[in-house]
């Protein structure tokens, strides 16, 4: 790195004073937590968990939380229909009106019950609690993650917790992340390294609501056009090394 640019990093790592950090794809494994649960809520159906059905699973999903964050619809309603949207997708007949809720709980139950971190992730909670006060801000329901970050081990590296259900918004809306910065005591934005591994929720959020970025993109994508993202790491332990955190 050439010395100009080298002071310039110097001074842009000195004026974070504080970390807020996305969990899911970052420290946890959501991806396995979800797997795991969902083959629990097929068994519990005397369903075989084939690719299709957990393909189709994760559509009805993604289609209803793009919904949510989009603002058209409500967390109660994501959560009452969205196993019987899904029972539908894969043609299986629901008994009951209430079996959706009752599935959705026991899913939530069998998530909050798989806390499966990403390896190498103690250590770099670790690092960077070493220097900086570390928030955790994430989306999802406030009893599972702060249950999957207990059950994780990690929560001891954390000062606080922010959950969109919480905060009343979810990333990327600016009311997260103004929440968030008050519970964390933060008056300047400027000062928080937002770090996560989602451009949409985490980077361009974060950056609307002035805060720096940090985007975690072990898959080595370019960065769009138009996106501002002030870092980028492709693996947990680029970040607190650049960042000079031993
Ligand atoms: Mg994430």
């Amino acid at each position: 790195m050439a010395m100009a640019n080298a002071k310039a990093a110097d001074g842009w790592v000195a004026g974070i004073r504080s970390i807020f950090l996305d969990a899911d794809g970052t420290i946890l494994d959501f991806d396995e937590a979800e797997r795991r649960a969902l083959v629990r809520v097929l068994a519990s159906l005397g369903l075989e968990p084939t690719e299709g059905r957990m393909a189709a699973y994760h559509a009805v999903n993604r289609d209803l939380w793009r919904r949510f964050e989009a603002g058209t619809l409500d967390k109660g309603v994501l959560q009452a229909t969205r196993f019987l949207r899904y029972l539908d997708a894969i043609g299986v007949p629901v008994p009951e009106a209430d079996e959706g809720p009752r599935l959705n709980a026991r899913y939530l139950e069998w998530l909050a019950e798989s806390p499966l971190i990403l390896p190498g992730a103690d250590l770099f909670c670790r690092r960077l609690a070493s220097r900086y006060p570390l928030y955790l801000a994430t989306n999802g329901i406030s009893r599972t993650q702060r249950l999957r970050l207990e059950r994780s081990g990690l929560s001891v590296h954390f000062r606080g917790v922010v959950v969109s259900e919480d905060a009343g918004a979810p990333k990327p809306h600016g009311d997260f992340f103004r929440h968030a910065l008050d519970r964390a005591g933060v008056e300047e934005p400027g000062t928080v390294l937002m770090v996560g591994d989602m451009l949409e929720t985490d980077i361009r959020g974060g950056a609307a609501a002035g805060l720096r970025t940090a985007w975690f993109n072990p898959g080595g994508h370019p960065v769009p056009d138009g996106v501002r993202v002030d870092l980028v790491f492709r693996s947990l332990p680029d970040l607190p090394d650049r960042l000079g955190v031993p």
